[in-house]
């Protein structure tokens, strides 16, 4: 008897839980194959925390991840055959069609098959783009056609601002600098495509938040998401808060959305969660706004 009261009680708990549970929209989530997973990320985070095993153990420590905390939508970033095996096994319909580019070549791409992609719906939104990662910035014009075509066809694009792994440059990435994560950097972009829709990843870092601001101060149409800020490092934790109670400050936290990167840590996704929702400064509307209704806004979503 008293253990059936128990499980009602705790089956009661569970689904008051689930039903006050604020619909998310992860707005920078990482897919891989086995031909790329853990290529560009320790074994080990800052935390001293393993990745997945492998790749299809880390899609379904993801996908885990999408169904305990209401994740209704996720923009999955990783070579092309990756986002379409997670498709492939996504029964909820949660993914949205991401394309990781470091350079405009990576995936034998070009201008033509990216069109292609686009019309076949095989790509939805034009990032992770990280041209920091590849030498480059977005403003440069090897990125150029790719930038008219999703102007043209209305595809977001998602663009990486800030530095990156501390170290990536003696290792994975040499041609990565970084002065090429400055938000600044972008501005050509927005003013040669004002139509196009585009938000920074990160917002700018541990090295910008300030440009980022700036930048969505100048630019009404720009958004940004907080992704690996909200649980990398302490201290990348320390800007975001900062950067939080800046961009609110200011006004312009109605186009700050939430993002995890979990790169090879699904862990991270609730840890991310858990950090926003421990932030007093925001309220239950704030962060309703960044956890969904500013990237359902963004992405167009019909409800
Ligand atoms: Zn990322």
């Amino acid at each position: 008897m008293k253990k059936n009261i128990i499980i009602l009680f705790v089956l009661l708990h569970q689904s008051f839980f689930a039903q006050s549970q604020t619909k998310i929209i992860d707005m920078h989530i990482h897919s891989y194959t086995d031909s790329d997973f853990g290529d560009r990320e320790p074994s080990q985070d800052y935390y001293g925390k393993k990745g997945s095993k492998d790749a299809e153990s880390h899609r379904i420590e993801t996908f885990a991840a999408f169904e305990k905390f209401n994740i209704v939508k996720a923009m999955v970033s990783g070579n092309p055959e990756s986002v379409e095996n997670w498709v492939a096994k996504d029964d909820d319909h949660r993914i949205i069609r991401g394309i990781l580019m470091f350079s405009p070549n990576d995936h034998e791409m070009d201008s033509v098959k990216f069109e292609q992609m686009v019309k076949d719906k095989k790509i939805e939104v034009f990032g992770e783009t990280a041209p920091y990662y590849g030498g480059t910035t977005l403003s440069d014009s090897i990125w150029q056609p790719y930038l008219r075509i999703c102007e043209k066809y209305d595809i977001p694009v998602a663009v990486h601002t800030g530095g990156g792994d501390p170290g990536g440059t003696y290792s994975w990435s040499p041609k990565a600098r970084l002065k090429l994560g400055d938000p600044y950097l972008i501005e050509d972009v927005l003013v040669k495509y004002p139509k196009l829709r585009i938000y920074m990843m990160h917002a700018g870092g541990e090295d910008w938040p300030e440009h980022a601001i700036r930048l969505m101060a100048y630019y009404p149409q720009l958004y940004t998401d907080l992704a690996v800020m909200l649980w990398v490092e302490p201290n990348t934790q320390r800007y975001v808060k900062e950067f939080l109670q800046n961009i609110k400050e200011a006004g312009y936290l109605n186009r700050v959305m939430f993002g995890s990167d979990q790169m090879t840590w699904p862990y991270a996704i609730e840890k991310s969660i858990n950090f926003l929702n421990s932030l007093d400064f925001l309220t239950e509307q704030d962060k309703e706004d960044i956890f969904y209704n500013n990237a359902a806004r963004f992405l167009k979503l019909k409800e």
